[in-house]
């Protein structure tokens, strides 16, 4: 299966994708995780997008979409989280896939309050091994028992130009797929165990 996951910062977009990935079988890929990896390098385009990352704005289109069109195109299933995010992401993905045969099932945007969304990234952490987001009580990744860390980007100025972004340049993306014939819509102010549930219950999962 080949999924995508839309939804603004806080709305659940990592949980949903390591549900998905464990249940399915399939690998996630994190965008985020990617544009991580380029930084490692070393490079100047590195050095570019962690500027980006760091305080909260999108890496450029032109730096993003090979990244992960490269890392996609071997495989033939994933769930896509972070990506894409952009209005041209996701006409580069469309064009890139239908080359390849291999279309995009579903779009599932994970519907949440920005209230709700915010209070989310202000107290969450996330696993410094698999990435997933444990309740905040926990003390190690209730995933994979991994340690914690805090986000450099889960601070208030961050969040607010992610939020901005994702306005702007993101939301547009449900149409897109409404108009696609393939968002699937859930909402995600509930609890992690209820979303799953429904999000399972919509892709006849259970
Ligand atoms: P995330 O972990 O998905 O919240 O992404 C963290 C940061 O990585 C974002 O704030 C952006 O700076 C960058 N990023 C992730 N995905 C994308 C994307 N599709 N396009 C541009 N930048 C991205």
């Amino acid at each position: 299966m080949r999924l995508i996951l839309l939804g603004s910062p806080g709305s659940g977009k990592g949980t949903a994708s390591c549900q998905l990935a464990d249940r399915l079988g399939v690998p996630r890929i994190v965008t985020s995780d990617l544009l991580k990896e380029q930084i490692k390098k070393g490079t100047e385009i590195g050095l570019t997008m962690s500027s980006y990352m760091e305080r909260g704005d999108l890496v450029p289109d032109n730096l993003v979409i090979s990244v992960v069109v490269d890392s996609i195109t071997p495989l033939v299933g994933f769930i896509l989280d972070g990506f894409p995010r952009t209005l041209g992401q996701a006409k580069a993905l469309k064009s890139k896939l239908h080359e390849l045969g291999k279309p995009i099932d579903k779009a599932i945007f994970l519907d949440v309050s920005l209230e709700t969304a915010k209070a989310r990234n202000l107290k969450r952490s996330i696993c410094k091994v698999c990435g997933f987001s444990p309740m905040p009580h926990e003390t190690t990744c209730s995933r994979c028992g991994g340690d914690l860390t805090k986000r450099v980007d889960d601070n208030e100025e961050a969040i607010a130009r992610r939020f901005t972004n994702y306005i702007r340049d993101t939301q547009p993306l449900v149409d897109f797929y409404k108009s696609e014939g393939i968002l699937l819509q859930i909402d995600a102010n509930l609890s992690v165990e209820d979303v799953r549930i429904h999000l399972f219950e919509a892709l006849s999962l259970q």
